[in-house]
């Protein structure tokens, strides 16, 4: 039996049921593998549901304010996927009546579905015969067919996606698609495989030259930023100022005023720099506590961020806005502002 039957009949007997698994619906199959470019099954599978409750159809979510979809994503991260999803919910429905086209190319051009997620969709919402490539696949193909080309490389990647294409059973592709990031995710782990037990052994290139560490092989190394963040949640009275972000990551998200500074600082060291000075410029701040830091790790940053918690007077911070302090969690925030609502009381 061949690697792709051999797949097939172990992904069969050893399938997880998932609940985008059940269905042939494009749209339901398009979240869920936006979800799960973010998340684990574990944490994806609760978020799947809760976003199919809150839009149940793709005209549910194209006429979603952007307020809701984003509040609904929150913890995900990379809050760019959700406004693609609603970008293209939009599209979808004022441009294709709704439906998703049959159409691979086409899927293509939608914002935030690349080759991997048209690939998704197609195969499992039409068994149309295109391989999915994800990590999941390419740690997969790299260990049994022993290829050590870097695949974060452009060379690389197109002969990953070659050879999966190859191995692809085109009657078959959703199911052959399914058991290939099934088993990546399952037996052929990032770390300890389970290869005693494995049904590719006696093929398995990886395995057999004891080369199952050193594959798949990527050649760069992401330059990840430090950056120190003080948010301030400057309370006056039973309010306090949040703005709406304008640009980067987090476009869109709410947002305490905040100062950055290119090195670690104290609190002594903050109180006393010029950008503390010019922000509260003409007013008194009583400052209540200051949290411990929070360190959180994005693609390409290290983000060190504490909050302080301050009492002032005559703050004015013309980009923000004043909220009740006791409504701040309806608003959509950064998974890291939301881990520090986590640590104190809003109410
Ligand atoms: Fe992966 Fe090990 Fe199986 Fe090879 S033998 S496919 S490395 S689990």
């Amino acid at each position: 039996m061949n690697f792709s039957n051999k797949l097939i009949g172990w992904y069969q007997d050893n399938k997880r049921d998932l609940p985008w698994r059940n269905t042939v619906n494009p749209y339901h199959i398009w979240l869920s593998e936006i979800i799960l470019q973010q998340t684990r099954v574990l944490q994806g599978t609760p978020c799947y549901l809760a976003f199919l409750k809150a839009f149940p159809t793709i005209e549910d979510l194209a006429n979603a304010p952007e307020f809701k979809v984003l509040k609904m994503w929150q913890g995900l991260g990379y809050y760019s996927r959700a406004r693609n999803l609603h970008f293209t919910a939009k599209d979808i429905v004022n441009n294709f009546g709704g439906e998703f086209p049959k159409d691979y190319r086409k899927m293509l051009q939608f914002k935030g579905i690349g080759v991997y997620t048209a690939a998704a969709i197609t195969s499992f919402a039409f068994d149309m015969p295109y391989a999915v490539v994800d990590g999941n696949v390419i740690r997969v193909l790299s260990r049994v067919f022993g290829v050590s080309i870097p695949s974060d490389t452009s060379v690389g990647k197109k002969q990953f996606q070659q050879l999966a294409q190859e191995l692809l059973i085109e009657k078959e592709s959703a199911i052959y698609n399914q058991a290939i990031m099934e088993f990546g995710a399952m037996k052929c782990k990032p770390k300890s495989p389970d290869c005693s037990n494995c049904p590719m052994q006696d093929f398995c290139v990886a395995y057999a030259t004891n080369s199952v560490a050193e594959l798949p092989v990527k050649s760069m190394k992401i330059k990840v930023k430090d950056r120190f963040l003080h948010y301030f949640l400057i309370e006056q009275e039973d309010n306090v100022f949040l703005g709406k972000r304008k640009s980067g990551i987090w476009i869109g998200l709410y947002e305490f005023p905040f100062l950055e500074f290119p090195i670690k600082m104290n609190q002594k060291q903050v109180m006393q720099s010029d950008e503390w000075s010019q922000r509260f410029l003409n007013s008194t701040c009583d400052v209540k506590s200051v949290s411990s830091e929070f360190i959180h790790i994005l693609s390409h940053q290290k983000i060190y961020a504490q909050f302080w918690q301050i009492n002032a007077t005559g703050v004015k911070l013309e980009e923000y806005e004043l909220i009740p302090r006791n409504s701040l969690l309806e608003f959509p925030v950064s998974r890291l502002t939301e881990k520090y609502f986590e640590t104190i009381e809003l109410g």
